[in-house]
């Protein structure tokens, strides 16, 4: 333990950053990061729809981040959008405001903003692990880090990516005469998995679901290299025989991978840890590979950053706040709104209770 130090001039962090139903709202520069309503200034952490949001007035990003938002919103990605490279200082108002890697999809960044000697760091969403396609999270000493708690329990453990892959790698050997549909969010999990595949040694094309195209483009066009790519769309189905096809979580399981030969389904989730999700979605080949950070990685950041105080949100609030409170910590739930395009926002039947008629959840966690 570190002797106690002078405490800020900004202090409590209360006194300049609020939670809003809009979402955090920084007073002394009057922004929000990651509003999920339209606001007049945005810092935005990364590009999944939970925390960029379309039609914000001013939107401060790093430039991958902008690039990916452009992509998917079009005119409405905003009004003026203002690219802030890693590392980089600008001044709002009276904050100064910074990104650092986050380490969860191309351009994904930590909010680190200092106002009157008070630095609080807004995680956004993090891995520990690394990751082909996008630069790895760096831990920035703070006097609060707000963080993300998707996995909060310490039931969630991933196992290594690499052993994941080798499983999908090993069943594409043993079932030759067979297609594998590799069911994965379209930005970030995609291009991480086919990455994965490639730094494996597998060099043959890879099926992609339309889609899955445009982002898949658009990491090439910023740098990352996924080898062979080809679109699934108006192939004959020997064509995916002995193949990889990749496809969005909701279309591995309807008419569309119907007319793939004989597939395996797989899933690359985080939520695959839980067997009963993986049964209910019919994923036959379950492969643990999360974009957000396990227990044990929460727990180790918490160390590493070594904030007084923590802000947890996003996810299992409860059990990070009891562990961190146990630490010496002082913890505290953010009820802030929103959903997880990762997790809740893409197995949707996962996050709710199962329908009428159908068995009882035994044996859930969540
Ligand atoms: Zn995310
Ligand atoms: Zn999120």
């Amino acid at each position: 333990m570190t002797a106690p130090t002078a405490l800020p001039e900004a202090w409590p962090p209360e006194s300049w950053i609020k939670v809003l139903p809009q979402g955090l709202y920084v007073e002394p520069g009057d922004f929000f990061v990651d509003p999920v309503r339209p606001a007049a200034r945005a810092v935005i952490t990364h590009g999944h729809a939970d925390h960029a949001r379309p039609n914000n007035e001013r939107v401060l990003a790093t430039p991958d981040t902008l690039a990916i938002m452009r992509a998917r919103y079009g005119e409405a990605a905003g009004g003026a959008l203002q690219p802030l490279p890693y590392g980089e200082t600008v001044r709002i108002g009276e904050v100064d405001v910074r990104f650092v890697p986050a380490g969860h999809v191309l351009g994904s960044a930590q909010a680190v903003m200092e106002y009157r000697g008070c630095r609080i760091v807004v995680s956004g969403d993090y891995k520990r692990r690394a990751d082909p396609t996008c630069a790895p999270f760096e831990p920035v000493p703070c006097d609060v880090f707000v963080t993300e708690a998707t996995f909060g329990l310490p039931v969630f453990r991933h196992p290594p990516d690499g052993g994941e892959i080798a499983r999908l790698l090993h069943s594409v050997e043993l079932f030759p005469e067979r297609s594998h549909v590799v069911g994965a969010y379209a930005l970030g999990k995609c291009q991480r998995v086919i990455a994965l595949i490639r730094q494996a040694g597998y060099d043959k094309p890879i099926f992609l679901h339309g889609a899955h195209i445009p982002l898949c483009n658009l990491y090439r066009e910023l740098g990352v290299d996924l080898g062979e790519l080809v679109p699934a769309t108006g192939l004959k189905k020997d064509a995916f025989v002995g193949h990889i096809v990749m496809a969005p979580p909701s279309a591995v399981a309807d008419r569309w991978a119907r007319r793939l030969p004989d597939p395996v389904v797989a899933m690359a989730s985080g939520w695959m840890t839980v067997r009963q999700r993986a049964r209910q979605r019919g994923v036959e080949l379950p492969l643990v590979i999360s974009d957000h950070a396990d227990w044990d990685e929460l727990c180790m950041t918490l160390e590493e950053v070594g904030a007084p105080e923590v802000w947890v949100t996003h996810g299992r609030e409860e059990a990070l706040v009891h562990h961190a409170t146990g630490r010496g910590i002082r913890a505290r739930a953010l009820a802030l709104v929103g959903f997880d395009e990762e997790g809740q926002g893409e197995l949707p039947d996962l996050e709710q209770p199962p329908a009428a008629g159908a068995a009882p959840a035994q044996g859930a966690l969540l």
